[in-house]
């Protein structure tokens, strides 16, 4: 299994079939997938994105260099390459994503629970706690039902939880706090991101002050 950051991936896959053009001249000239305008016919006088594999024009390249000295980087999901036909096409992957879009906010709501005091969802099958201690990271279960998982969803998580430590994102606490910068913010040091499988929804928090659980993934049978 491997996992997918949506948009990001997305993007720098568009942007694999536009580079070529830099080296055959075949087809369209490519625009910046940020902007949306041409980009220059010389790879070079481009800029590397700070946050992507992929070249966007010298406009986006000092807008990006602003935001990330003011703390306020655009989000892939306001980038023009979204817009673009070939995107829909690539998004038809098979791999789970990670996104910022929670799919299963049904299973949450129970209008007579605090918020605070939010009941765990019936669905919810167990999930992992882990903290990076500065060379690993150290995981704990718990397990949520009375009964035993099925085999077939115990592999499942296992799959998926192997597949997200193996992520460059997951590398280390460091490389967390980055990609925190595009999820889902709900405090100063707690982002979500969310994804599924074929029979499990995923929640995963982040939490990025260091000394403290800093990753909980929660898995839902759907
Ligand atoms: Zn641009």
């Amino acid at each position: 299994m491997k996992i997918e950051l949506y948009p990001k991936n997305i993007l720098e896959a568009l942007w694999k079939k536009d580079k070529k053009w830099f080296s055959d001249g075949n087809g369209q000239r490519p625009v910046c997938l940020r902007c949306g305008n041409p980009l220059n016919d010389r790879l070079m006088v481009n800029s590397l994105s700070r946050h992507a594999k992929i070249y966007i024009c010298q406009q986006c390249g000092s807008d990006e260099a602003m935001r990330d000295y003011g703390k306020a980087v655009m989000p892939f999901e306001n980038w023009y390459g979204i817009s673009d036909k070939r995107f829909q096409e690539l998004q038809k992957s098979k791999n789970p994503m990670l996104t910022t879009r929670c799919a299963f906010l049904e299973i949450f709501q129970n209008p007579d629970d605090d918020k605070n005091t939010r009941k765990r969802p019936d669905s919810e099958i167990s999930y992992s706690r882990s903290d990076y201690d500065g060379y690993r990271w150290w995981t704990t279960w718990f397990h949520c039902q009375q009964e035993p998982t099925p085999e077939n969803l115990s592999k499942e998580i296992d799959r998926f939880q192997n597949a997200l430590f193996c992520m460059p994102e997951f590398k280390t606490l460091g490389t967390m706090q980055n990609l925190c910068t595009f999820a889902e913010p709900v405090g100063d040091s707690e982002f979500n991101l969310y994804s599924e499988t074929l029979h499990l929804y995923i929640w995963i928090r982040m939490l990025t002050q260091p000394r403290n659980y800093n990753l909980y993934i929660h898995y839902y049978k759907k």
